[in-house]
């Protein structure tokens, strides 16, 4: 019987190893330089710990989504190359140019921006560009125009075009295949407008593993590295992938109760029998999708059992039966499938989504433990 430590309610635990060895793993088996994404916290798994990580295991450089983040990255001493792609509105680049950060480039009015920010050095920047995902990036139709400025840009010393890049929809092989020759197509023009970009690269953890012809010289992994599988019919395992994140609460309070009794909001679970109920204390405050309700999997002394009942703000109920449960007791709801527990993705099919956001998603109160290192 595995116990939670006295006084933790819950906790995230983070294995660093696991994300060195993914980063590692990847990188052998795509063999293209690697850019490490750690938005979003690193996926709910902490960004620094994952940036040092995905550093330790090869990684060639990290990103982020937006400035903010990568400036918290550099506060925090990661001084690898360091990429942003998604700007606020009007954002002046001057703090990002002086945090030597590499920035996604979608417009003209970004461009000239990125310009503006030079000081001294040219600011190294990648050029995203529109293939049909219907998001940002340069249209087809400006191409001519920012290439040419980026060329004109580079050649005064205030811009250094160091990729071009765009992103995949995984809708089908042949969508994701006319978007890597639009992508070809744009190279081409970037090209003949005499720029040299050192980094192509398109694909996602989905498209750098599964199509090679997409890897060109570089891949962007971010789920990928926190060891989940982006694909609904490939395990972790399947992928040679660790899953860095267990998910565990304490059994807070246990109660045996009659037949027929009800439990949670609205009673949508009733004992079948005289069984035992064992209180955890993590909810939907703490990112638990409450979507899940009466379907979560949570692995309690080896064995698995769902979630009964409504998962509340701070709690949830598990109809243990006659197991043997005891306050104190360790219950974990995704971890590391090879050890026996529910996955991530077990979770997002009982909430309807996707193992991203069930890792993104938890919340600040769930603190992280760093283990591994
Ligand atoms: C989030 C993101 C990635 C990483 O995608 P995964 O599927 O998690 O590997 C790569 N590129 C862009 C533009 C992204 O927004």
């Amino acid at each position: 019987m595995s116990r939670m430590p006295d006084g933790v309610a819950r906790e995230a635990v983070i294995d660093v190893a696991a994300i060195e060895h993914n980063v590692r793993h990847l990188k052998a088996l795509i063999g293209t330089e690697v850019i490490a994404v750690v938005k979003a916290d690193g996926y709910g798994h902490g960004a620094e710990r994952s940036a040092r990580a995905a550093l330790r295991g090869g990684a060639d450089r990290i990103a982020v989504a937006d400035i903010p983040e990568a400036l918290a990255l550099r506060a925090a001493g990661v001084d690898a190359p360091l990429l942003a792609w998604l700007h606020a509105p009007n954002t002046s680049f001057g703090e990002a140019a002086a945090a030597n950060l590499e920035l996604g480039v979608s417009s003209l009015d970004q461009l000239q921006a990125a310009a503006a920010a030079s000081n001294g050095r040219p600011v190294g920047i990648h050029l995203k560009v529109e293939t049909g995902l219907g998001r940002n990036g340069i249209a087809p139709a400006e191409y001519g125009t920012v290439f040419a400025e980026a060329a004109r840009l580079e050649a005064a010393g205030l811009v250094e075009v160091i990729g071009v890049f765009s992103h995949l929809s995984n809708t089908t092989p042949d969508d994701d295949r006319a978007a890597l020759s639009r992508f070809t197509v744009a190279v081409a023009g970037a090209e003949s407008a005499g720029l040299r970009p050192r980094l192509r690269h398109i694909a996602a953890s989905h498209a750098a593993i599964d199509m090679p012809a997409a890897r060109l010289n570089c891949v962007r992994l971010g789920v990928s590295i926190y060891g989940l599988s982006p694909f609904a019919d490939r395990s972790s395992a399947d992928l040679g992938l660790r899953p860095a994140m267990t998910l565990r609460g304490a059994v807070a309070a246990v109660r045996r109760v009659p037949a027929g009794h009800g439990v949670s909001y609205g009673y949508l679970h009733r004992t079948a029998s005289e069984s035992t109920l064992a209180l955890i204390s993590l909810g939907y405050a703490d990112g638990v999708p409450r979507a899940a309700s009466g379907g979560g999997p949570v692995s309690i002394d080896g064995r698995t059992f769902l979630v009964a009942g409504r998962i509340a703000m701070d709690q949830f109920v598990v109809d243990v039966g006659d197991a043997n449960v005891a306050v104190g007791d360790e219950a974990v709801l995704f971890g590391d499938p090879a050890t026996g527990v529910p996955s991530a993705s077990a979770w997002a099919d009982a909430a309807g989504t996707i193992n991203y956001e069930i890792v993104t998603r938890i919340g600040p109160r769930v603190p992280r433990r760093e283990v591994g290192a």
